[in-house]
């Protein structure tokens, strides 16, 4: 007999359109409603900075599923409709427009939304984020008549950005707080590696810099004037804290972002940094779970909650949440796992450095021709592993990182000695 049950996806991102994929894999035959504020169907958000942006790849990859295969596993979407509140005791989500349904379990992959620069003349035109789909079209468009760009914030949006602008021939200017970029994920040594590669293509790198306030031309005004943005105008250059002024056509700000909780701390869940959730992605209510970027997951090989905003994360904890929800108990153990692809390095990064840091980099190959994999040590151990335009070892890798002993550091760099063998 066929399920009665309704489960609810507040969400049409990766995590809600794998989560829908996994129920319908897994045999669940009752109803199955994903809702998302956007007006898309769910799609992956890597090719938006990289491919897709460069306009290398077709609009139709960057779909998680076919258009026709919601209808196909009956899978009632509900798109460009906002969930606006939940209520936990009736279990119920009301969407904006006033509509009300029910639940027997709800997953909430909210996912995150990006900081936003608050600074004068920030809300001037030719000023953009990177994070839908929409964005990632309009920023393509705004590539054709803006020749001087401006990156704020050296992270993977900034850096990826930075080098689809290049590629697009573009005059390109990073401006990153910190002394190096990626400097908090990656530690000097590699962050160094980034920004020599950036240099290498011709970006104008700067480095603790300090974004004070944008130069906004209003009317027939091009040289601009401070913060003059709020009444509308164009960007013309972004100020910094020495009291220079770096030209701009177009501003991308890459500054981070924040998990998307409203929902959840609206209807009383824990959700400082991310819904708190255990190693099943359950919250402490029975029927709510969370997944994604906004889920705050305790991984029981770390041993601590870990809020992991990338793509992998998102499609394995699609699949683990929507077997919490049927009843299924499978942790959620895997290393977090992301990737770039910048110019002509590719990367892959698997594993997890904490808060107390590391006490050894190794590298096995050569950091000077970028073609090498990094290893984080801590406690003799290693922590995660970085393969810099090396490829098929991040199981290896993972494999490394599992392990209860700890490593002797010169087996790991010897290039001779293979890596299941060390
Ligand atoms: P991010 O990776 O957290 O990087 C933001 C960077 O901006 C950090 O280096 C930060 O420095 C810096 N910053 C913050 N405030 C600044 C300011 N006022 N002026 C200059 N620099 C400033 O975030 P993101 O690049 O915006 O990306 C958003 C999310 O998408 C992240 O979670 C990211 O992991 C994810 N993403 C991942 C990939 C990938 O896996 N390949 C690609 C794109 C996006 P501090 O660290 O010192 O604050």
């Amino acid at each position: 007999m066929a399920s009665t049950q309704t489960l609810v996806i507040v969400g049409a991102s990766l995590a809600g359109a794998i989560a829908a994929q996994t129920l319908r894999q897994e045999g669940f035959d009752g109803r199955v409603v994903l809702v998302g504020a956007e007006s898309h169907p769910p799609y992956e958000r890597p090719p938006l900075s990289k491919s897709y942006l460069q306009g290398s790849s077709p609009r139709d990859d960057v779909f998680v599923h076919a258009a026709d295969w919601y209808t196909r596993h009956d899978i009632e979407l509900r798109l460009g409709v906002a969930a606006t509140s939940l209520d936990r005791v009736a279990r119920t989500v009301t969407l904006a427009g006033g509509e009300t349904i029910a639940y027997d379990r709800l997953l909430l992959a909210t996912g995150s939304v990006p900081r936003l620069l608050e600074v004068p003349g920030a809300t001037a035109d030719g000023v953009r984020y990177l994070r839908t789909l929409d964005d990632s079209e309009a920023l393509r468009a705004a590539f054709a008549g803006s020749p001087r760009v401006v990156v704020i914030g050296a992270g993977w949006i900034g850096l990826e950005t930075a080098a689809a602008a290049r590629a697009a021939g573009l005059e390109v200017t990073v401006l990153e707080a910190a002394e190096l970029p990626l400097l908090r994920v990656l530690g000097p040594e590699l962050a160094r590696v980034f920004a020599d590669l950036h240099r290498e293509h011709g970006v104008d790198l700067r480095l603790g810099a300090q974004v004070t306030g944008l130069r906004v031309a209003s009317g027939g005004d091009s040289a601009g004037s401070a913060g003059g943005a709020d009444g509308g105008g164009s960007v013309t250059g972004v100020e910094l804290g020495d009291g220079s002024v770096v030209p701009a056509d177009l501003v991308i700000v890459g500054i981070g972002v924040s998990p998307a909780v409203q929902l959840a701390a609206d209807a009383g869940l824990d959700a400082s940094d991310g819904i708190r959730v255990d190693e099943y992605l359950r919250s402490p209510d029975p029927a709510v779970f969370a997944a994604g970027d906004v889920a705050s997951a305790y991984h029981p090989r770390i041993g601590r909650h870990l809020r992991v905003e990338h793509w992998e994360n998102a499609r394995r904890q699609g699949v683990i949440a929507a077997r919490s929800m049927i009843g299924e108990r499978v942790a959620f153990d895997r290393q977090p796992y992301f990737f770039t692809d910048q110019y002509d390095l590719g990367m892959e990064y698997v594993g997890h450095v904490g808060p107390e840091g590391y006490d050894e980099l190794v590298v096995r190959g050569d950091l000077g021709k970028r073609e090498f994999i990094a290893f984080w040590l801590g406690g003799g151990r290693v922590l995660a592993g970085m393969n810099v335009n090396v490829w098929d070892v991040v199981d290896d890798v993972e494999a490394l990182i599992s392990r209860d002993r700890s490593v002797d550091p010169r087996r790991l760099a010897d290039l001779q000695i293979p890596l299941a063998q060390v």
